[in-house]
């Protein structure tokens, strides 16, 4: 597999902040550990680890997407205000229902759109 060494990098990364990157800031900070690699080939990974369920993507409502390397259950909150994206603990009871329909879950999102604390508290 030609991507190895950048896959590695750019997972070792998402997995060392507990934040919520832009595939330019992705790409920023891997290109320190490996100055030739280009956006395209961090784009190109990024979307194979999503493929494989290594890291999960969050959308704010304008569109950019953020990627994540910590995929235990949580859902998101994006602000619309200060752009920032929050984690909270997923409560299990809606998919608990889902399965005791006899779906099954391949993947699973949970994004909230709206004003952070913060946000809210400053006009
Ligand atoms: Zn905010
Ligand atoms: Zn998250």
């Amino acid at each position: 597999m030609r991507d190895t060494v950048q896959r590695r990098e750019i997972l070792t990364f998402l997995r060392s902040r507990r934040q919520h990157c832009s595939a330019v800031q992705v790409y920023d900070a891997v290109r320190e550990k490996l100055p030739s690699i280009s956006l395209g080939t961090v784009y190109r990974n990024l979307g194979h680890l999503l493929e494989d369920g290594e890291i999960i993507a969050v959308e704010t409502s304008d569109k950019c997407v953020y990627y994540d390397g910590f995929v235990q259950d949580h859902a998101h909150f994006v602000c619309d205000g200060c752009k920032n994206i929050f984690d909270f603990p997923l409560k299990r009871e809606i998919a608990q229902d889902v399965i005791k329909a006899g779906f099954s879950i391949e993947s699973e999102k949970v994004v909230y759109y709206g004003k952070c604390a913060d946000c809210r508290s400053q006009k």
